[in-house]
């Protein structure tokens, strides 16, 4: 069933969704099972997982020079998300991203996911790579995650790049994009990135998927600025609860988003790191229970290989 669908059937009642990454290369599906398995009391009706493209390694070599390297550390998201949908019986939804892919590959990959009966996909651009310092398309792949988006929508109208493809199979994706509550970093400012992020609805896209926030006033901001610009789809906030003392920092660095100062000082406080845990836990769970009473269509967790937090948290909100 796609998301929006869900959402509908679930009239107002707060969901609940996981993402999930693909293990290292060399690891196994039992790592994906073991960490859905006590997850699944929850009934999810979607399980997202993460595409990971290739990147850049420096190996050193006998003679003292670098070899460049591209490698992909975490393949296998089709495969993941058909896994998934044969064991719980969820849908799965794959992230589907711009980087590494040239158009005719993205219709060979939505050929795939299509066979496989999946009907959600995340589209997304990607990040640059390690080691560049922009996003680099590749030949005849797409610069942005609007492109992308088009390219599903066409699908969905039966239209295939091969123009000589008659009365094509119409694919049914729902198509999910991703949205910022705190900008996305590269944006000049917040009213444009918000005015990309219609033009990606306007293409075909049927619902959103927030950045991790900390602070549900963004979130609830971000909500009301979708509206005033005409966007009208369900917004999924993303939750990730802190854990460690590190990530003060760390996540900002990464995803580009600001932690509350209460919060800030609360962990700064503390010299343990389960101490850490525990108040990253009780923040996300005060987090997710004004999300709920807020009548938010799904409360989204990014797992990130650590599935007891997501239960504790789930479990003290619904
Ligand atoms: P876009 O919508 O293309 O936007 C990128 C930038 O370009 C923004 O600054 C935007 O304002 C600007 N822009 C957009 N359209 C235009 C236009 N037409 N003209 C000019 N500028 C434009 N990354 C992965 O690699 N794999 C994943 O699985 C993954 N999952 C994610 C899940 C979620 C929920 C989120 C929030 C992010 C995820 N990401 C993932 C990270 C994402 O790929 C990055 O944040 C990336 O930098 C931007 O992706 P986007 O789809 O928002 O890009």
């Amino acid at each position: 069933m796609k998301v929006t669908e869900y959402f509908d059937k679930a009239k107002g009642e707060t969901l609940v969704s996981f993402e999930v990454l693909p293990p290292l290369k060399g690891g196994s599906m039992k790592t994906i099972f073991d960490m859905l398995d006590p997850l699944m009391e929850f009934k999810p009706p979607f399980i997202d997982v993460t595409y990971h493209r290739e990147e850049y390694v420096y190996n050193r070599q006998d003679t003292g020079f670098y070899e460049k390297v591209a490698i992909r550390k975490r393949p296998g998201t089709v495969g993941i998300c058909a896994a998934i949908m044969h064991r719980y019986g969820v849908d799965a939804v794959p992230h589907l991203i711009c980087g590494g892919f040239t158009r005719e590959e993205t219709e060979n990959a939505l050929i795939d996911l299509n066979f496989l009966n999946i009907k959600n996909v995340l589209a997304l651009r990607g990040d640059a790579r390690r080691f560049e310092d922009k996003f680099v398309p590749e030949k005849d792949g797409h610069i942005y995650a609007l492109d992308l988006v088009g390219q599903v929508s066409d699908m969905n109208k039966g239209k295939y790049l091969d123009k000589g493809i008659e009365n094509g199979a119409h694919t049914d994706f729902c198509i999910g994009i991703a949205g910022y509550p705190e900008k996305h970093f590269e944006s000049p400012n917040f009213e444009l990135d918000l005015e990309y992020t219609k033009e990606k609805i306007n293409a075909g896209a049927s619902y959103i998927v927030t950045q991790m926030f900390f602070d549900n006033k963004k979130y609830f901001e971000y909500v009301d600025k979708c509206k005033a610009a005409g966007i009208n789809v369900p917004i999924v906030p993303g939750l990730k609860p802190i854990t460690r003392k590190y990530q003060l920092n760390s996540i900002p660095r990464k995803f580009f988003i600001n932690f509350p100062e209460e919060l800030v000082k609360e962990v700064q406080k503390v010299k343990k790191s389960e101490f850490v845990k525990e108040i990253g836990i009780e923040w996300s769970i005060q987090q997710c229970k004004e999300l709920k009473q807020r009548g938010v269509p799904c409360l989204h967790f990014y797992t990130m290989g650590d599935w007891e937090t997501s239960k504790k948290i789930i479990k003290a909100v619904m």
